[in-house]
């Protein structure tokens, strides 16, 4: 069933808040969402109700604690379509998965003159930590190209990859073009010259069906936070046999087999990735808002956003005085829309439209290179999730026209 988002706002206390006098129109998904009560109730229950340390204890409580924890291994692993379960590590979001892997793969396999893979539409987190890795080991970095339209220069990429790459780090989908990047196709250049593709995920699992074999990557990481979860839980998936292969990121408890004075070995799967306590109501919580998408429905998620999406850019874009970036081919791209309007800073944007209750971004997104390849200081992003309405980008249209007139930039279309 088509998702009906004035329904599933009832779910979200946050969306009643008044913002400056007006409803609330949070379009700052791409950041992180909302979150729904079920969600919320969920930390609750677990303190008032399991609270306990997992893995240790033999009482009921550690094991009732531990149980919930786990099944919601099986739960993210079955969002992303892995085969097993014991290829998900918890870690603390995206940023933490790639810089594990940096560490743990990237240490043992890199040395000097070998070349890392990346675009020019990375997000930070999926560049700093092989700028670090290549300082480390003396590896070379490569940025694909962008095309006019916002896609991924697939010819520059393919060029690219060559004998000299170990790796390739890619996002699924930009979280400022919205661009969706043909991972499928980037695996099998990848795996020709025996390299890792590893997938910045972060925007894509919380908008897309996906399915890690489809894609034929070999490691994909994401965020709670940006899919309805708690802050501070993300999720590593790494394809059968690679977290084998793979020293310790951190060491401590939980992550052992045995400790010797001289040494120690390791726990096997997920548990060696996992050291010390980890942030068990936030994943039970994560569980919970993993049902809510799929109760809903990812290729119903998927179909909301698209449409929500086009109406926004055609909005944007007959308004005039604005300029959109990114893919208008609604299938290549997902809900993060950048923008700016003629002539008006993104950060003077997002006050004056703040003033009306509307939630926006302006700035670089995290996104340095693709700001100076898209040759702009900062852009300002709506962002659009599973309760986002029509009259919430009629509200954003009309507080920009109010940014316009401000600066004096009135196009006569729209001049009242
Ligand atoms: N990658 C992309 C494409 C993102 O949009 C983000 C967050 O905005 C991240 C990575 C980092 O996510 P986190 O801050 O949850 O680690």
């Amino acid at each position: 069933m088509s998702i009906q988002p004035a329904q599933l706002r009832k779910d979200f206390p946050i969306l009643e808040r008044q913002i400056n006098g007006h409803p609330l129109a949070y379009l700052d998904n791409a950041a992180t969402t909302q979150k729904p009560r079920p969600v919320i109730e969920s930390l609750v229950h677990y303190y008032e109700t399991q609270n306990a340390n997992i893995h240790r204890g033999i009482h009921t409580l550690a094991v009732e604690a531990t149980k919930a924890y786990e099944d919601v291994r099986a739960k993210a692993s079955k969002h992303i379509g892995a085969t097993n379960t014991e290829d998900i590590v918890f870690t603390r979001n995206t940023t933490e998965s790639l810089n594990l892997v940096a560490r743990a793969w990237g240490d043992a396999n890199l040395q000097e003159d070998d070349e890392i893979v990346l675009s020019l539409m990375e997000h930070h987190s999926n560049i700093v930590p092989w700028q670090l890795l290549a300082a480390r080991t003396g590896a070379r970095l490569r940025y694909a190209d962008i095309a006019p339209n916002g896609l991924l220069q697939i010819d520059s990429l393919r060029k690219m990859i060559g004998n000299r790459t170990k790796l390739v780090s890619i996002t699924h989908m930009s979280n400022v073009l919205g661009t969706i990047n043909p991972i499928a196709e980037i695996a099998e250049m990848t795996h020709a010259v025996g390299a890792l593709l590893i997938v910045d995920g972060a925007q894509s699992a919380p908008h897309l069906p996906v399915d890690v074999n489809q894609l034929g990557c070999d490691v994909f990481a994401f965020s709670a936070h940006k899919m309805l979860g708690p802050t501070g839980v993300g999720v590593l998936w790494a394809r059968p046999g690679l977290l084998a292969e793979m020293d310790p990121f951190l060491g401590g408890g939980e992550m052992i087999s045995i400790v010797r004075p001289e040494g120690s070995t390791w726990a096997e799967g997920p548990h060696k990735f996992e050291a010390g306590t980890p942030n068990i109501a936030d994943v039970i919580a994560f569980g919970t808002a993993l049902d809510y998408l799929h109760d809903l429905g990812m290729e119903n998620v998927r179909e909301h956003e698209k449409h929500i999406t086009a109406y926004a850019i055609d909005a944007l874009e007959s308004s005039g005085g604005i300029t959109v970036h990114g893919p208008r081919d609604i299938e290549a791209r997902g809900g993060a829309v950048s923008f700016e309007v003629d002539g008006v800073h993104p950060h003077d944007v997002s006050t004056i439209v703040d003033a009306y209750g509307i939630a926006i971004r302006a700035g670089h997104h995290c996104a340095q290179l693709l700001m100076r390849y898209l040759n702009v200081p900062a852009t300002n992003r709506a962002s659009f999730y599973i309760y986002n309405e029509e009259h919430e980008v009629d509200a954003l249209l009309n507080a920009l026209e109010e940014a316009k007139r401000m600066f004096g930039n009135v196009d006569s279309r729209t001049a009242v």
